[in-house]
């Protein structure tokens, strides 16, 4: 006899040869399907799923609706069951020679005996230490244990590396993206589709705030967005980002308008290491953050962020955390720099320019974070299955559905392309 509590419901089970050499089927089932490299295939718009707390990890609909070949450009029919955006944020710690210790689940940051700032842990998915920032042994136990990584920046954003837990126990994922890194034909099949994307949503850009004087380059940047299909390796992949980076930042001047037309934000053209301008110093420091923020993504679902496909390994370069980047450096950096400017969020008082290079001041850092952050977390209707979504959460979706491509759940990669 079976008890349902809930429904408070007693129901009679004959036990006949039958049911018992069925039950023993699908628990053999079960084992064989728990180690397969593939799960497999999520169920098909199944109520179940409603109610599953593994659907933001599976991503039944996500999954299936990208399984359609050729691939529909919109999926309509997935349902909400992503959420739009996690209450928790990253906990940035800039103050030079400032200490991160904790007090029961509680993290507090100090600077000689003062307290700074207090955040508890389920208010944080990430602790950014930036520079000369020491964080206490049992912190680093508690945020292992808790599964929130700490990422560590230098005080200008350049990314060293990740402090995580063993919470992940998937080594197959990694396992799939080393082969796919290993096949040349497959590196260029997902360099294709991070340079589309790229190239789509940097012309979609100017398109939408370059005014009609970036109209030639809009039109000549589809030109060479055409030729991204029949591109047949990395080199010739590599040479068409470049024409479209060059025809983009060619223009990107146009889209900055600063409050009373200040010319500190003029730009002429894109220069780094070190950059020669206040837009070029925010652009570089944004696309800083926006790698360590891809490389999290990328760790949490249990891919190596420095084995990349499009960018090659090559020592301390995060090549797959770059790779996923590139869909979303117009639409998080570049659009962040632009509304820094163009609403006086950052003034020229925040930079220090000298023959080295310039440099953004704390207060300048401070401030684009904050546009940074608010970027990330603004809502936007996904391109591709029509919810509402958090750019941070778009980042970590996209991570999550690279590694379903990876391990060959469906094909091709489609980068997001905004509208
Ligand atoms: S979300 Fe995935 S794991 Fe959960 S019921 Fe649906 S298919 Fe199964």
């Amino acid at each position: 006899m079976l008890y349902f509590a809930a429904s408070r419901t007693r129901v009679d089970v004959a036990f006949t040869a039958d049911l018992e050499a069925q039950a023993l089927r699908a628990v053999a089932e079960a084992r064989q399907a728990t180690s397969r490299r593939t799960p497999p295939p999520p169920l098909e718009h199944s109520k179940k799923c409603v109610a599953c707390s593994l659907a933001p990890i599976c991503l039944p609909d996500e999954t299936n609706a990208l399984r359609v070949v050729p691939p529909a450009p919109t999926a309509p029919d997935v349902r909400r069951l992503y959420p739009p955006r996690t209450h928790a944020q990253p906990l940035y710690v800039q103050e030079q020679g400032a200490v991160v210790g904790k007090q029961g689940e509680t993290l507090v940051v100090k600077k000689r005996g003062e307290v700074l700032a207090r955040v508890r842990l389920k208010e944080i998915d990430q602790l950014v230490v930036c520079g000369n920032v020491q964080v206490s042994t049992q912190t680093v136990h508690l945020l292992c244990e808790a599964g929130i990584p700490v990422v560590h920046v230098s005080s200008g954003h350049w990314f060293y590396g990740i402090t995580q837990g063993f919470t992940l126990r998937n080594a197959f994922e990694k396992a799939a993206q080393f082969e796919v890194a290993a096949d040349r034909e497959r590196c260029v099949e997902f360099a294709r589709a991070f340079v589309a994307a790229k190239g789509q949503n940097q012309r979609t850009m100017l398109r939408r705030n370059g005014g009609p004087e970036v109209r030639g380059a809009v039109r000549e940047m589809r030109r060479v967005l055409d030729r991204i299909e029949t591109a047949a390796s990395l080199e010739e992949l590599l040479g068409i980002e470049g024409q479209l980076a060059g025809l983009y930042f060619e223009s990107f001047g146009r889209m900055l308008r600063p409050p009373a037309g200040d010319l500190t934000f003029a730009f002429e053209n894109r220069n780094r290491r070190p950059p020669r301008d206040p837009v070029n110093a925010m652009l570089s420091f944004g696309y800083a953050m926006l790698v360590k923020e891809c490389a999290v993504a990328l760790a949490s679902v249990g891919l190596d962020p420095y084995w990349g496909l499009y960018h090659q390994p090559r020592h301390g370069r995060p090549g797959l955390a770059l790779d996923l980047m590139e869909e979303f450096r117009p639409v998080v950096v570049d659009s962040a720099v632009i509304t820094a400017v163009n609403t006086g969020m950052v003034r020229p008082r925040d930079f220090v320019t000298a023959a080295s290079g310039c440099a953004m001041k704390d207060t300048g850092r401070k401030r684009f974070i904050s546009a940074f952050a608010s970027r990330l977390d603004q809502l936007v209707t996904h391109p591709i299955f029509e919810y509402r979504c958090s750019w941070r959460q778009m980042i970590r979706l996209q991570a999550r559905l690279l590694g379903r491509c990876l391990r060959g759940e469906f094909r091709p990669y489609r980068g997001l392309v905004t509208r």
